[in-house]
């Protein structure tokens, strides 16, 4: 893979910072990756490869081919990146191959650096990093600005992105936050190369990288907590794209990342958060939002409301979540993977405080829910097998004989 060299070019409106990607085994998947950003924010953006080497070398390591980086890279970066590789081959030792990376013109990333900044989505994390890191704290750890990314939930031509980068940029200034934005195709380009699970921790620090010109610290949000790490038992988000272990290690000399808090549970930031009335008409939880607007029926609105409703705020949130929280709604949902860490999270604390209801709830949706879910399924192809026979003699000879050669009876 080659990393030309980052070209810096202002359209409209907008500054584009861009770098063409060449694939040699594969030319098909070589493309542009491109960053957008308001005018305001030249003082930022920095013209280095730091953010597209971040970027990409999971790819690299994907398809097991070695980076040459045309541009200027950090040789703390160059050396972390390696141990970086190391641990997700560690973790994931079939899904990745240790690569080589090339760079033609190592250089320290120096400078003077003002501002402090954090991942900022709407989300419970976000709000609550928000939170942690700008009240009660010395002005030298303050967050000074925060950042709004197109390009993940909200696509970069999302009709709502404008009206939320607005609502934001308000909401954050009435605490002396500025809201910073970048739009990119990065991700859109590797969800269908690497799973977003290994590679989000990447993706979002390269962005950072993007503006690192005038940015000295960044914190991002954890997801998850130090218990769900190895070694404790039922660890879920074992080498979780982003996490305490990796995320440091995209740090340049003079930009660090800071994996913020992994003591505290999703249920006691939602309790902080909910505290704090600007999250009120302001909280982004959804797989599926429309802009400010959270669906209400996905896995991140039910367990949010559960949540909310345990602690007895739901009712503040009522802007957020248009639509009530009833036992129909919690019966559809679907939770698998990482999602069921949040689950027994609700259980457990609804355990706490003797709301048996809900423990049973919880107890359907972890052990007899996806049972029923796969009778359904089964039951599907059932029907459909039974359509297809009594329409295809061909398909019925098929299964005729698979039957026999199972030594099961045919009907
Ligand atoms: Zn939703």
């Amino acid at each position: 893979m080659i990393i030309n060299k980052p070209v810096i070019k202002k359209k409209g409106k907008f500054i584009f910072l861009s770098s063409k990607i060449e694939i040699e085994s594969d030319s098909s998947l070589s493309t542009e990756i491109w960053y957008r950003f308001p005018l305001c924010q030249k003082n930022f953006i920095s013209d280095r490869s730091d953010a597209f080497l971040v970027g990409l070398f999971f790819l690299g390591m994907k398809i097991n081919e070695d980076i040459t980086v045309k541009g200027i890279i950090s040789p703390k970066l160059l050396y972390n990146l390696n141990q970086v590789q190391r641990y997700f081959k560690n973790s994931f030792p079939n899904e990745f191959s240790i690569i080589k990376i090339n760079c033609e013109n190592l250089k320290e990333d120096l400078g003077e650096k003002g501002a402090i900044v954090s991942s900022f989505s709407g989300g419970v994390d976000s709000f609550y990093t928000l939170l942690a890191n700008t009240k009660n704290v010395p002005k030298r750890d303050k967050i000074t600005h925060s950042v709004f990314i197109g390009g993940f939930d909200l696509k970069t031509d999302d009709e709502y992105l404008p009206q939320v980068k607005k609502h934001y940029e308000k909401l954050l200034a009435s605490i002396n936050v500025k809201l910073l934005t970048v739009d990119t195709n990065l991700k859109m380009y590797l969800d269908e190369q690497v799973s977003q699970v290994r590679a989000f921790g990447a993706i979002l620090t390269s962005i950072f990288l993007t503006l690192s010109k005038n940015i000295s610290r960044v914190y991002i949000a954890s997801a998850y907590q130090y218990r769900d790490l190895l070694p404790f038992k039922g660890a879920a988000a074992v080498a979780d794209g982003s996490n305490p272990i990796s995320d440091h290690m995209f740090s340049t000399e003079t930009t660090t990342f800071v994996h913020h808090d992994c003591s505290i549970s999703r249920i006691d930031k939602t309790k902080e958060i909910s505290k704090w009335p600007i999250t009120y008409d302001s909280l982004r939880v959804c797989w599926r939002p429309a802009g400010l607007k959270n669906c209400s029926e996905c896995s991140k609105c039910l367990r949010t409301m559960l949540t909310l409703q345990l602690i007895n705020e739901l009712e503040k949130y009522d802007k957020s979540f248009q639509l009530p929280l009833t036992k129909n709604r919690m019966k559809n949902w679907s939770s698998g993977g990482k999602d069921r860490g949040f689950v027994k999270e609700i259980r457990s604390y609804a355990k706490s405080i003797g709301r048996q209801d809900v423990v049973l709830q919880m107890n359907y949706i972890i052990y007899l829910k996806p049972k029923l879910d796969k009778l359904r399924v089964l039951n599907y192809f059932y029907k459909q097998s039974s359509n297809l026979k009594n329409r295809s003699k061909t398909y019925k000879s098929i299964i005729r004989m698979m039957k026999k050669n199972l030594n099961l009876a045919y009907n």
